[in-house]
């Protein structure tokens, strides 16, 4: 079947609405496009539960603050459409901002207390703009699953609050990091780490092992402050500026004062003062 394009919302509804018809289950993946490995293990993970995939290509301007990247955004939409295609992608849906939000738009969809420490404090409107773009996805394609990565692990805990709390019917699925053989997080931001960047960039994924390894061997519990504490170091170190690193529960996304069962580090760098990085890792062995 070949892959269809479709650029209109109401085009896009109409074909979600006839797949339900005739029976089909389908799976949502979104994405702002610049597609890599991560995302195509989204799509890989959503056809094995589903009989449509559709994955959406929209760089969401409203998620994105007035001194953010929105610009500048890598985008490569030949590129992407030919990396779906391989994956058996039924559908792209790549809508153009002026249809998605048309003048006179004026409803915002608003996770409260999850959106309101990490990313949420340093970008100010950024999970708004997240909840409201994906329950407009969700509604334009009525998937059964939708597959969001883990890397944005603050984001799926705010997409599953809002599933939740507005009773959407759909389950959401998470899907773990896919890393680089160095351990640096896939991410479409990495095509701007050039030269000596690129090594900074580790000092996330450095923490994080440094942290699991603390954890490992520790003989009593470990306190929270001595993980953030090595994982400033760390980042100074490489010359990264920390914008956060926390201990938080997975669920509640609360800092936690000892590392548990369900402790998360999460962290947030940029590079070269520009490039914006974040990473995450459950922090007892055996876990992620
Ligand atoms: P983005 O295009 O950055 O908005 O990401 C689209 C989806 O891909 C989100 O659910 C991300 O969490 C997920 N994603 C991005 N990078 C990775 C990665 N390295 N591993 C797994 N999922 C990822």
């Amino acid at each position: 079947m070949e892959i269809k394009i479709i650029k209109t919302p109401a085009e896009m509804q109409l074909q979600a609405i006839t797949w339900k018809q005739e029976g089909l289950r389908i799976a949502l993946v979104p994405t702002m496009g610049c597609l890599h490995a991560g995302h195509l293990s989204l799509m890989r993970k959503a056809a094995q539960d589903a009989d449509r995939v559709i994955v959406s290509l929209f760089v969401n301007p409203i998620q994105f603050g007035p001194n953010e990247d929105f610009d500048a955004y890598p985008r490569q939409f030949q590129d992407d459409c030919d990396l779906a295609e391989k994956e058996g992608v039924h559908a792209i849906f790549c809508p153009d901002a002026k249809e998605m939000y048309p003048k006179g738009f004026q409803t915002t969809v608003s996770v409260k207390t999850l959106a309101q420490g990490m990313c949420g404090a340093n970008r100010p409107g950024h999970f708004d703009g997240v909840a409201t773009v994906v329950c407009k996805l969700l509604h334009l394609t009525i998937p059964d699953i939708a597959i969001f990565g883990e890397k944005d692990f603050q984001q799926l805990a705010i997409i599953r609050q809002m599933v939740r709390d507005l009773d959407v019917p759909v389950t959401i699925i998470g899907a773990p990091i896919v890393r680089e053989a160095d351990g640096l997080a896939m991410s479409s931001r990495n095509k701007y780490l050039k030269g000596e960047m690129r090594t900074q960039a580790l000092c996330l994924y450095r923490s994080i092992q440094a942290a699991q390894e603390t954890v490992a061997h520790a003989q009593q519990g470990v306190a929270a402050d001595a993980i953030i504490e090595a994982t400033k170091k760390t980042v100074a170190e490489a010359g990264g500026r920390l914008e956060y690193a926390v201990v938080v529960n997975e669920n509640s996304l609360q800092a936690e004062t000892f590392v548990g069962s369900s402790s998360v580090l999460a962290i947030a760098v940029k590079i070269g003062g520009v490039v914006r990085l974040i990473d995450n890792a459950k922090l007892f062995p055996a876990s992620k």
